[in-house]
């Protein structure tokens, strides 16, 4: 039987369960989710049901990631509430290639692990999955393993087996409802050019979730804490001399309530200048360097290869300021004379991060 895969919380209880019900059966798992955005977020969810199929001793088959073919599919249905239209065009598409795929293999059967997500709706699966099933010539395998307890059942599986749980369904939509509905900003959706990994990001988790499987390959122990604090993002920022972009860094936690400001800058020394409002701070790029060892040419080479979010932070501590300090921090390749016009849009809002503990 072909079992589509859609996240390690709900495949590795459903395989188990499967596997019990249906013993003469062999299972291939067949992960096709080109709905997951963004593809870090994508990555680590195949990253964990590759290591709970490796655990079940189920073979794994990973399908395309044509997230432009998705995208098309779902136009026009952006703004859908989830478990409606756009919902019901996701599951046909990934339930086509799943059949496509079944077909390929010589499977007569197909399932899905959609169908103990807890926020499904196991009828829309159901008349999604029968109809593209038998366009395909392969009959639909539905059960029920969410009534009778087995949804508390899932959580215990998850908590014990210590799986990948995310906090939102998978698209891009979705995540942008979810979070406007949470007053917090999609942080998921942050992509620094220069590819640097936030506090709290996707990338962030990606990385932690690979350095646990390489501990457990090496027989290692080891636990996950999550822990709350404040979080950063910079949605955009420049700075203008006489209506032209100076380049500029910002550094992490720099908040302006009004975004933008206008004021005459002055010079301190060493470095040092302040621009006459909202308690911003000038650095050289000469001064900044001096600060974290570095030597960055220009402020462009800086914006490119940044140093880690954490050094760039300590920046704020050689200065001398505290902790809680949210005073803008801005680097120029020297402080100008004469009045500067700034912007800076950010978010500090409380976030919980994971965090892995050797023992
Ligand atoms: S909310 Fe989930 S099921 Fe619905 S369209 Fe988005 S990814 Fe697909």
């Amino acid at each position: 039987m072909l079992v589509h895969i859609c996240c390690s919380v709900d495949s590795h209880f459903f395989l188990k369960r499967l596997r019990e019900d249906f013993p003469d059966e062999t299972l291939t798992a067949f992960f096709y989710d080109p709905n997951i955005h963004p593809y870090s977020e994508y990555s680590l969810r195949l990253l964990d049901v590759k290591r709970s199929c490796r655990k079940l001793g189920v073979k794994l088959i990973e399908g395309p990631y044509d997230f432009e073919v998705w995208l098309d599919a779902v136009k026009g249905y952006e703004r859908e509430p989830e478990k409606g239209m756009r919902c019901e065009i996701c599951f046909d598409r990934r339930f086509e290639i799943s059949a496509k795929k079944a077909g390929e293999l010589g499977e007569k059967r197909m399932t899905t692990t959609l169908l103990v997500s807890p926020k499904k709706s196991q009828e829309q699966l159901l008349k999604t999955g029968r109809r593209v099933a038998a366009d395909y010539g392969v009959e639909f395998v539905y059960v029920d393993y969410r009534s009778s307890g087995g949804t508390q059942l899932q959580q215990q599986v998850s908590k014990k087996e210590a799986l990948y749980r995310q906090n939102y369904c998978g698209c891009l939509y979705a995540l942008a409802q979810q979070r406007e509905q949470q007053k917090m900003p999609a942080a998921e959706l942050f992509s620094p050019i220069c590819s640097s990994i936030l506090p709290a990001s996707v990338e962030e988790r990606l990385n932690m979730y690979e350095k646990r499987l390489s501990i457990e390959d090496k027989g290692g122990n080891y636990r996950i804490f999550r822990h709350k604090f404040m979080n950063y993002r910079l949605k955009y920022g420049w700075v203008k001399q006489k209506g032209e972009i100076l380049p500029s860094h910002i550094l992490p936690y720099s908040y302006m309530k009004r975004r933008r400001c206008k004021g005459k800058t002055e010079y301190i020394e060493d470095g040092l200048g302040r621009l006459l409002r909202e308690e911003i701070l000038l650095l050289t790029l000469e001064r900044y360097n001096r600060l974290i060892s570095a030597d960055y040419s220009c402020i462009r080479e800086l914006i490119y290869a940044p140093p880690s979010f954490e050094e760039d932070l300590k920046v704020r501590d050689y200065l001398g300021m505290g902790a809680r300090d949210i005073s803008p921090v801005i680097i120029l390749e020297r402080i100008p004379e004469g009045s500067l016009e700034v912007c800076i849009d950010s978010e500090i809002y409380p976030d919980v991060r994971e965090k892995l503990v050797v023992m």
